[in-house]
């Protein structure tokens, strides 16, 4: 007789089972050219700078602007045993690979749909032992993950696209198509000869490892020092990723719980890395730019003493020094208004008991209510303050952790209670 038993986490408390991310829904609508982008995000191309996304709408904090699935990525080495190869889930009853013990699943689904690992199963401690590169792995993975006729059949449509017409001419831009991951920048011609050459050694390397495999099934050449056209072919695209990774490639991370449901002490921790067509159409933000035109002062250096107001035509500085403060009309250097700071003031009060509360939220890891505190006291800031200063960037920090908590949280050390 079969009898149907469930399977209990007997003595795992619930909160120390990371619940799944939920992907949020975009900001405002699906952009309808950028499918991963909020309608909120539109990209432009400039002979300069290539091609890089603006804002077509004012952006709130807390908007989301991008959800996207990688087109492929890579777990680092260290992962290994905790993490699943194909969606990097921790897991607490891993299913192995049938012939090595060097990587595990979170179930048989991902098993199944990790199609790279059977390539790479037999020469992965090979790669390992090299020393290679997470960057180099993932252009690899690029490879590997689809078998040599998904190549050899795109292979006479491959070409340079023109970036300023594809990205000009309202064409959907679809991450999952092949050919905008073959059309992300490379940089070839920036490049110098030992640049060039260093790569090419890695990627006789790499088809020799390949060799090994079952990769080229047929369609490669027996003897281990020719190479053939095939083997060529894929050569001349591990050699176009290998460069493509260098600068579109990101980090995928996990945010580690000292302990459950609590902020304290947690941090950010990579896992490995990804590529993401839409994502690497972003540049750095606005901020990071003016941080260095105007060379901003690191965070510790910053003087609290004097507030930079905005004023209220011009929203250009007022540099105001709060504690010698006699009259409330400040008058702008650039545009000669005068500003009443006076309300302003008010204001920041109120911005510092809405951090308060927000920071208590946090403590008693409530984030639904910490989030919504933090979004409205950057709002606030915003409106009374031009950067850089202390408040909003202790805020942003808060900020994020709480944002962190949405996506794959690790509870590292938790505590047993005997
Ligand atoms: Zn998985
Ligand atoms: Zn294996
Ligand atoms: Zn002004």
């Amino acid at each position: 007789m079969v009898t149907h038993t469930k399977l209990l986490f007997l003595d795992i408390p619930e909160c120390y089972v990371e619940h799944p991310p939920v992907i949020p829904e975009l900001t405002g609508g699906r952009n309808e050219r950028f499918l991963s982008t909020s309608k909120k995000i539109d990209v432009h191309y400039d002979n300069n700078m290539g091609r890089y996304a603006v804002a077509s709408e004012d952006i709130e904090p807390g908007d989301v602007l991008v959800t996207e699935e990688p087109f492929a990525s890579v777990l680092n080495r260290e992962e290994f045993g905790s993490h699943c190869q194909k969606c990097f889930k921790t897991t607490k009853a891993p299913i192995p690979c049938k012939k090595c013990s060097s990587v595990l699943f979170c179930s048989v689904e991902c098993r199944q749909n990790s199609f790279f690992h059977t390539i790479e199963c037999p020469i992965l401690d090979l790669l390992v032992g090299s020393g290679m590169s997470i960057n180099c792995f993932l252009a690899l993975r690029l490879v590997t993950q689809k078998p040599v006729s998904y190549f050899l059949d795109m292979k006479e449509k491959l070409n340079e696209e023109d970036l300023k017409e594809i990205t000009n001419n309202k064409e959907v831009y679809d991450p999952s198509d092949f050919m905008r991951l073959y059309n992300l920048v490379c940089h070839s011609q920036f490049r110098t000869a030992e640049d060039l050459f260093h790569r090419c050694v890695m990627i006789v390397f790499l088809i020799k490892a390949l060799k090994k495999t079952k990769y080229f099934d047929g369609k490669g050449s027996s003897s281990g020092d020719k190479i053939n056209d095939v083997e060529l072919f894929i050569g001349s695209l591990l050699l176009r990723f290998l460069q493509i990774v260098q600068f579109n490639a990101h980090e995928v991370s996990e945010f580690c719980l000292m302990s459950p449901r609590s902020l304290d002490g947690s941090k950010n921790e990579t896992l490995g890395a990804a590529i993401y067509p839409t994502l690497a159409l972003f540049n750095h933000s606005c901020h990071s730019a003016q941080a260095c035109q105007n060379d901003w002062p690191m965070y510790k250096d910053m003087d609290t003493s004097v507030m930079r107001f905005k004023c209220h035509k011009c929203h250009g500085p007022l540099n105001v020094n709060t504690e010698q403060l006699l009259n409330p009309f400040i008058k702008c250097e650039k545009c000669g208004e005068q500003t009443n700071i006076l309300s302003t003031l008010k204001n920041l009060q109120n911005t510092e008991q809405t951090f308060k509360a927000a920071c208590k939220e946090m403590d008693a890891y409530n984030l639904e209510k910490a989030e919504a505190l933090l979004v409205e006291n950057l709002k606030q800031l915003e409106a009374c303050l031009y950067p850089p200063y202390r408040d909003y960037h202790l805020t942003q920090e808060a900020y994020m952790k709480v944002c962190l908590c949405q996506g794959n949280i690790r509870i590292r050390q938790p505590k047993t209670e005997e």
